[in-house]
């Protein structure tokens, strides 16, 4: 072997050896996210990981034919991604989270058709780097483009609600472009070389990423994110076996599989099926079958006072508080903290009650409350809280409403029938503070504020738990 390709190889297998401990540093930083006590460094862990491999990447053989090009996507990458990162507000990560994923998916398509061009088609190419080229141009367009769809409805640009054709009208024409799609990639693979093929794949592919996305309601808009997640995690392990690149099959294999199990982890927790949620219809704030609007209720609400919640909790003996959207809109996580403690110093027992799809993407609640220092065994997820309502005296509920909705047990016509909730129903007393009486996330009108245990402290949540906090001082 010639000196020369002594050294190719040797830098091939060092570079190997960057990518090994890369993907070792994304596994353990990842096992870090399953905690809130551990998901920072985790979170740190895996980005040193992401550095070995674009680092090591530099050092593969041939990549030193465009450093002026390469640096100069660094430099706008990391100018755009750090400060609307370091800016974005807690309660806009999910659209966020759609945008850089968006994002991954675009340049995997970019990718698969920059080879295109500069290979003049895929004419004579081995079908094991055909085949995953062309399916990233698939995937990699449609989750681009869904995922802006994503991002449109969740910054409210474009309308909450589902938007296109319904039904069967809407799953034919999806049908047709995906034959399309898959029809051009055939012709390529047989080695048709004519740049109109790959157009009208990345086209048709967008035309579905849009078409898909937009029929759905902006309640289910996080589960599509995750899927759209997993779908550019395939498309990036796809495009690592076309280049033969491992840290790209690695990685993305291991964002498509985690983006799995969250879809199907948060279907779960909304009672819908991934079939369903991508058939549209539900949610996002519109009209939605089965939701009244405010004030169509018959019944009658009762008001109370930041005094009368202080001294009903002051003299209970277990308190089980219910965060919710609310809260994180209101930032009151830190001011809970400090109500919690003079409770407990009064020796109330408090509790946290966690729903899985509480606030506007999972484990919202847990890292708002963990940052207040909330003592992480207080916060009990829905299976454990849900038989301790019945001898929880007070259930304090701040800006959370479609998760305490007791619709989802007794109205069929509910677009929420069937999703798990909070039993807060159940407890001796329920308090709930709120702005005014307009419905939450999925559009309807809560029936727990027409019973006769609940009270409404109505008020931003921040002043209503200071409020309260100073009242029970004040005992
Ligand atoms: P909801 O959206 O059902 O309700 C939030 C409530 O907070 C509103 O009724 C609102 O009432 C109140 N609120 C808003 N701002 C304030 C404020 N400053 N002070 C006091 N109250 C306030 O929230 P939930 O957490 O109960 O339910 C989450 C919903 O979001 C579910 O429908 C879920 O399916 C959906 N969803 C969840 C995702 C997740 O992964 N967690 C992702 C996407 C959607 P008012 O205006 O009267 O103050």
């Amino acid at each position: 072997m010639s000196t020369l390709a002594t050294a190719f190889y040797r830098e091939q297998e060092f570079v190997d050896v960057l990518y090994i401990v890369a993907f070792s540093l994304f596994i353990y930083g990842l096992m870090g996210l399953t905690g809130p006590r551990t998901a920072v460094r985790g979170n740190r862990i895996a980005a040193v990981g992401m550095a070995i491999a674009v680092g090591a990447t530099f050092l593969l053989p041939g990549m030193g034919n465009n450093w002026g090009l390469i640096i100069l996507g660094l430099v706008i990458g990391t100018a755009v991604g750090i400060p609307s990162a370091r800016q974005v507000k807690m309660t806009a990560i999910p659209q966020m989270v759609a945008l850089f994923n968006g994002v991954g998916g675009g340049a995997v398509a970019l990718i698969a058709w920059a080879e295109f061009i500069e290979s003049s088609g895929f004419d004579g190419y081995e079908l094991t780097f055909v085949i995953p080229s062309l399916f990233a141009a698939i995937v990699g367009s449609i989750s681009f483009w869904g995922s802006l769809v994503a991002f449109g409805k969740l910054q409210e640009i474009l309308p909450g609600h589902p938007i296109g054709l319904k039904g069967i009208g809407q799953q034919v024409l999806n049908g047709g472009l995906l034959v399309v799609a898959v029809g051009c990639a055939i012709a390529i693979a047989a080695g048709g070389t004519s740049d109109i093929l790959m157009i009208a794949l990345l086209l048709s592919a967008a035309i579905l990423g849009l078409f898909v996305v937009l029929p759905i309601g902006g309640a289910d808009m996080p589960v599509v994110i995750s899927l759209l997640n997993a779908f550019t995690g395939l498309s990036a392990a796809a495009t690592g076996l076309a280049l033969e690149n491992t840290a790209l099959i690695v990685a993305g294999m291991i964002v498509g599989a985690s983006g799995t199990i969250l879809t199907r982890l948060m279907a779960e927790a909304m009672n819908r099926s991934i079939p369903s949620i991508i058939a549209g219809g539900f949610g996002g704030g519109g009209a939605v079958a089965g939701a009244a609007g405010a004030g169509e209720h018959a019944g009658t609400v009762r008001s109370t006072s930041a005094a009368d919640a202080a001294i009903q909790m002051a003299y209970a003996s277990q308190v089980v508080i219910v965060p919710g959207y609310g809260m994180a809109v209101a930032q009151a996580q830190h001011a809970v903290r400090e109500m919690a403690s003079e409770l407990e110093k009064r020796g109330v027992e408090v509790k946290y009650a966690i729903h899985p799809v509480a606030g506007r993407m999972p484990g919202h609640m847990n890292v708002l409350l963990a940052e207040a220092d909330v003592p992480y065994d207080q916060l009990k997820e829905m299976d454990e809280i849900n038989p301790e309502f019945s001898r929880t005296d007070v259930a304090l509920v701040i800006g959370a409403n479609d998760v305490t909705n007791p619709a989802a047990h007794t109205n069929p016509d509910s677009p929420i029938y069937g999703m798990p909730i909070l039993n807060v129903n159940e407890a001796s007393s329920v308090i709930v503070l709120k702005r005014s009486m307009n419905p939450g996330f999925a559009g309807i009108e809560n029936e727990l504020y027409f019973e006769p245990m609940t009270s409404m402290l109505f008020g931003d949540a921040k002043g209503s738990v200071s409020e309260i906090t100073q009242e029970l001082a004040a005992l």
